[in-house]
Order: C-alpha cells, then sequence, then structure tokens
C-alpha cells in the first residue's frame, strides 16, 4: 500500500480537530474531512468544563477562546417549576480558567485552524461517502456535494469522529433505529437581553426533559434542552402554528418559573436548532485500523455539560497512544495484533476515565 495520508480523521467537531492537531503535531500525515462548512451553530449548551481548559492550553488556543468566552461560571442552579434554587461551585471547579461558555461556530472553528496551522489537510466542505479495507490500509471516498465533485483518498488509519446524528459510510454511523415515546430530541438557541445572573448556570427541569442555560460569548445567553418525542408532540399540538423550537420554548417557560423570568425581555438572536434522537451510551471502540472517538465512540446525556470536554479528551487518550505505540511502525505495515493491543489499552483509559460519567447522567432522574 502506498497511503497518501498516515490517518484520515472524519468529522472536524472538537473531538476530530484536537485529534488532527494532535498528530499533525507529531509529524503524521492527517487529512480532516469536515462536511459542514464553518463557522456553523450547532445543537449545544456550549459550557466547556473547568477541566477542558488545561488541554485546550496544550493545544495552543486557549488564550484565542477565552478572549471571546463568556463569563466564568461560579454557581450552579435549579430551575423547576417555582423553584428557583443555586449553590457555589466548588474551589477546585473555579482553579485556572474555571468553566466558561463558547459558542460553537467559534471553538470549532479555532480548533480546524490550528489543525490547518499545524499542517493537517483539510478538506472542508467534503463528506466521507465511502471506505473500504483494502492491503492494510483504507481506501476512502469523499464528495462535495455542492460542486458534485468526488476524490479517493488512501490512508494507513482513519479515525472516526463524526458525532452522533449523522448516518453515513463509517461502520459506527449505522444508526436508525425505531422510533420510541421516550427518544429525547435536542433543541437550542440563543437569546440577548437576558435577565440570567452571569456567574450561574441553571439546570432545568421540565416535564418530559431538561435543559441548561448559560451566558456565552456576546452577551449572548444559551438555552439548550432535550425533549420525549411524546412531550414535544404535545407541545406542538398545543401551538399549531408555531414551529417546533418556539413551541418547546413555551412548553418549558410555562412550566418553569425561572425560565419565564429570565427570558421576559430577553430577544432569540438566529435560528432554533434541533437534533435527534440522541443514542446515550457507549457505542464501539472501533475495529482493525478504525478507531472511534468523542461522541462516536459514546454520548453521555447532556446534562452533565461535558461532551466537549470527552471529546477533547478522548482525542488525547487515542492519539498519545498512537504515536507512541506506532511511530516506530510508520513505514511497515501495522499488524491487527497491534492494532487491537491499542485500542484495549485506549477503551481500558477511556472507561477509567468517563465510564462513571456516563453512567451517573444516565441515573439521574430527568434522564431516566
Ligand atoms: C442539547 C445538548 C446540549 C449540550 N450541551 C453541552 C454543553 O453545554 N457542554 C458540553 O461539553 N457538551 C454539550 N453537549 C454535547 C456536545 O455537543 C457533544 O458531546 C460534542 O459536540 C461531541 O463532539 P464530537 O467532536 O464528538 O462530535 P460533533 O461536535 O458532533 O462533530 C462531528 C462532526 O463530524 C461531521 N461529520 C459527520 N459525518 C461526517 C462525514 N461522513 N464526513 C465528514 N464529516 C462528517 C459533522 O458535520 C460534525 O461537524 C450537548 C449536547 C446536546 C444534544
Amino acid at each position: 500500500m502506498n497511503p497518501d495520508y498516515d490517518a484520515i480523521v472524519v468529522g472536524a467537531g472538537p473531538a476530530g480537530a484536537t485529534a488532527a492537531a494532535l498528530l499533525a503535531q507529531a509529524g503524521w500525515r492527517i487529512a480532516l474531512i469536515e462536511k459542514t462548512p464553518f463557522p456553523r451553530r450547532k445543537v449545544c449548551g456550549e459550557f466547556i468544563s473547568a477541566t477542558t481548559w488545561p488541554l485546550l492550553r496544550q493545544l495552543g488556543v486557549a488564550d484565542s477562546l477565552l478572549e471571546i468566552a463568556g463569563p466564568v461560571v461560579r454557581r450552579v442552579g435549579l430551575y423547576s417549576g417555582d423553584v428557583m434554587t443555586s449553590a457555589a461551585l466548588s474551589p477546585n471547579a473555579l482553579e485556572q480558567d474555571g468553566g466558561r461558555a463558547l459558542g460553537r461556530e467559534h471553538l470549532d472553528t479555532l480548533l480546524l485552524q490550528r489543525a490547518a496551522g499545524l499542517g493537517a489537510d483539510i478538506r472542508q466542505p467534503w463528506t466521507l461517502s465511502e471506505i473500504a479495507a483494502n492491503c492494510g490500509g483504507y481506501d476512502c471516498t469523499i464528495v462535495d456535494k455542492g460542486r458534485a465533485q468526488t476524490r479517493h483518498m488512501r490512508a494507513r488509519l482513519v479515525i472516526a469522529a463524526h458525532g452522533s446524528w449523522e448516518s453515513g459510510a463509517m461502520p459506527s454511523q449505522s444508526l436508525r433505529c425505531a422510533p420510541r415515546r421516550d427518544d429525547l430530541f435536542g433543541f437550542k438557541a440563543h437569546f440577548v437581553h437576558c435577565a440570567l445572573p452571569t456567574d450561574l448556570m441553571p439546570l432545568i427541569a421540565f416535564p418530559g426533559g431538561y435543559g441548561g442555560m448559560v451566558h456565552t460569548d456576546g452577551g449572548r445567553v444559551s438555552l439548550s434542552c432535550c425533549i420525549r418525542r411524546d412531550q414535544l408532540a404535545l407541545a406542538r399540538q398545543r401551538l399549531p402554528r408555531a414551529s417546533a423550537g418556539p413551541a418547546v420554548l413555551a412548553h418549558v417557560a410555562d412550566s418553569c418559573k425561572g425560565v419565564s423570568s429570565a427570558l421576559h425581555a430577553a430577544t432569540p438572536q438566529g435560528e432554533w436548532l434541533s437534533a435527534g434522537p440522541l443514542r446515550t451510551g457507549i457505542r464501539s471502540f472501533g475495529n482493525d485500523g478504525i478507531f472511534t472517538i468523542g461522541n462516536a465512540a459514546a454520548e453521555a446525556h447532556p446534562i452533565v455539560a461535558e461532551g466537549i470536554s470527552m471529546a477533547i479528551q478522548s482525542a488525547y487518550l487515542l492519539c498519545e497512544r498512537l504515536v507512541s505505540r506506532l511511530d516506530a511502525h510508520r513505514h511497515g505495515a501495522f499488524s491487527r495484533d497491534l492494532l487491537d493491543s491499542i485500542r484495549a489499552e485506549y477503551a481500558a483509559a477511556w472507561h477509567r476515565n468517563f465510564s462513571r460519567r456516563l453512567h451517573v447522567a444516565a441515573r439521574s432522574p430527568t434522564c431516566s
């Protein structure tokens, strides 16, 4: 095999852009494929937990991100019915840069630019449309749907960082499941002139779902939530002329005094976004020369607001192992045993770091 790249990374969310940056920094020839043009907004609460900032600093992007990020979150709260309560975060959670929110249109764009700056070959907006194992590597086909162009590329490894929502060519993208009443759909909107205290991130609990609010960049507040399919249908019946986002907001604000007070004089900025259904839990860590990271590997209920952190950390856990175990073999073939043993090490590290978070999130009363 004569590969064009050492690895092709599919998806340039926080997981994929981090992996591309780390491997390019280690001297690997990397292609990063992203189907959507950036900057783009995304269904996400945008909170970046305190534990993520040291990694962003190591990647060389923390200062640029902190310049535009929202204020430090010092208190968490609960808005449910008439209850509006809050508690100070422990000093640990406020160490160094603290936790802050930042629009995905900024975070993802800056991470992608960092990967490009470190030498990754960015293919955007290109979609991975086919992948086939061939002579110890992978033949990949990518398409630019807008310009009806197709390209072929070969790589020794493929890193699946395609997130949760898209079905596609990779084995980790076969997502079709029968609809269930308790499927959760994600919604998100930005607001300006919001009366939410700047240091507070309340959890919102409402019939059939949960969500959160937080001050993000540019004086905006992001409101994101997950709602069950059956409650979404009821909310839409109640406001048949409204589109889904405003119908969900009316449902949430009706039952949640904290939300209606915070948004009393607020104005929406930009479109409502939606995605789903969520498929939480552990999916797979890949097979042969394909490795999965971020949401492609596993997804926690967003109630813990840790998905970005897990995406970035999982890229670190995998790439550190790929570099240390494969660098010596970079010009020869990778045996299946070697790849399987790296995957086993990566999976064990992943479980040590994240399993507990996934289980705790799934047990929370608003998620089960
Ligand atoms: C309602 C809600 C609120 C949330 N709030 C928070 C929060 O406040 N804090 C937090 O940390 N996490 C939050 N999350 C979770 C967080 O958004 C995700 O965990 C995170 O985006 C996962 O990152 P990723 O890089 O794995 O995938 P993604 O960010 O989904 O990136 C995947 C990328 O792959 C691209 N792609 C897919 N298929 C292909 C293909 N075939 N070819 C090329 N490109 C492809 C997509 O276009 C996308 O850009 C929330 C999630 C939801 C649903």
